[in-house]
């Protein structure tokens, strides 16, 4: 029962149930409250657009005062611009995708990729090296054998099947030549899938784009994933972005006051599973065991300094890795890769269904503390939502 693979996994993600809840709050008291009556004044207001873009949702909030002498909503477009590019490069699906041409070639047939595709792809590798091959970006054949579609479902792959999938996938069979930017298949029937890394990658092209243009001041989201430069100039005064994690086994979220400058990517089960035998199985597979992941880490969240295809790698590679070998894998990378400091929160499912809090947070000495809590959800009033969908009406 093979389902489409998009750089957004297989199905739409809800807007409000996105880790910017909070963010987009922030955004819209202070449109209501401050900004509207001054923009307006000033001729000029922030903009927030909502879009449809690697097969999920996504966000750019341009602020009124953003640094850029260009009219927010040129700059939205851009950023989107920018977006769409890497959609139409990286999507399973379409005529100009790298991905798509790959993925039709037979094996050891050459197949020249942008760019673009050339660097994610090379980023894809490195995590597999660095995860020990939790991280794989031909996940591909494994992942078509199951239907994420929150169903409950008898049906399960056969032997052979599962067999077949395990053969046509390792990253070690994804070969590439430098000069001239290709790559090929070293089987029939393997499939490249960048849908844990390229939305990262399509949020940091947006910001750059942004910077590029003067912008100081901005937030874009793709699936949850996020980056935001400088500080929310809606609100007034000034604040510093806000964010939020998702409940993913009921309402709420759990607040991060301060992701301002910084880029935070969310791995989770809250959207795409199914369940089997009583079981919650999740979008994300263990490449070593060939599986779906069952329960135990209900979501990672990384938030990175500087890289959201960082950020969306690691939570991804937490994921598959969990607690233990998680911890382990954190304290190796410590002064080397993450040596300008990243912090990891990890929401563990626990035999009862409840869930707990783990926090990994590596400082810039390379020191790791892990702490573990009790997640206190914030459940918004039903009042305060409201701001929400007038900052959409309002901006878009
Ligand atoms: P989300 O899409 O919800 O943000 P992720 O960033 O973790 O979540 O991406 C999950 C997607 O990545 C899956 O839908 C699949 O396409 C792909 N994937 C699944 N397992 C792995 C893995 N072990 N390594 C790399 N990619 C994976
Ligand atoms: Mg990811």
């Amino acid at each position: 029962m093979p389902s489409p693979m998009r750089p957004g996994g297989g199905m739409r993600r809800g807007i409000n149930s996105a880790t910017i809840l909070l963010t987009l709050l922030a955004a819209a008291f202070g449109y209501l409250f401050a900004s509207r009556l001054g923009a307006f004044l000033a001729g000029r207001s922030g903009v927030t657009r909502h879009i449809t873009v690697m097969n999920t949702s996504a966000t750019i909030i341009i602020p009124a005062d953003s640094g850029s002498s260009l009219a927010p909503a040129r700059l939205a477009e851009l950023a989107e611009q920018a977006m769409r590019e890497i959609d139409a490069l990286m999507s399973p699906v379409g005529e100009t995708s790298d991905v798509k041409r790959l993925n039709s070639a037979q094996a050891e047939t050459w197949v020249q990729v942008s760019p673009p595709t050339w660097t994610v792809v090379m980023e894809a590798l490195r995590w597999h090296r660095l995860t020990g091959g939790a991280f794989d970006p031909t996940i591909g054949p494994m992942k078509s054998l199951f239907r994420f579609d929150q169903s409950e479902t008898d049906d399960w792959p056969s032997a052979s099947a599962l067999a077949s999938a395990r053969d046509r996938v390792g990253a070690d069979k994804l070969l590439f030549e430098r000069e001239g930017m290709r790559l090929s298949f070293a089987k029939d029937g393997m499939k490249l899938d960048l849908g844990a890394i390229a939305k990262g990658y399509g949020v940091d092209r947006a910001v750059e784009t942004l910077q590029a243009n003067g912008v100081r001041n901005a937030l874009v989201e793709i699936g949850g994933e996020v980056r935001s430069i400088g500080v929310n100039t809606n609100a007034k005064p000034p604040a510093s972005w806000a964010g939020g994690i998702e409940n993913p086994r009921g309402a709420g979220h759990l607040a991060l006051p301060d992701i301002g400058d910084k880029a935070l990517a969310t791995s989770g089960d809250a959207n795409q599973y199914f369940i089997h035998g009583g079981k919650r199985f999740k979008h994300i597979i263990d490449p070593r065991a060939g599986l779906p992941l069952g329960e135990g880490v209900a979501s990672v969240t990384a938030i990175h300094p500087t890289s959201c295809m960082a950020a969306d790698a690691l939570a991804t590679a937490m994921t598959v890795l969990g607690r233990d070998e998680g911890r382990v894998f954190l304290a190796d990378q410590a002064l080397g890769l993450f040596k300008d400091g990243i912090r990891v929160v990890m929401l563990l499912s626990g035999a009862d269904g409840g869930l707990r809090r783990v926090d990994f947070a590596l400082d810039n000495q390379g020191v790791m503390i892990e702490t573990e809590s009790e997640p206190a959800f914030v459940v918004p009033k039903a009042a305060e939502e409201a701001p929400q969908e007038e900052v959409r009406q309002g901006a878009d």
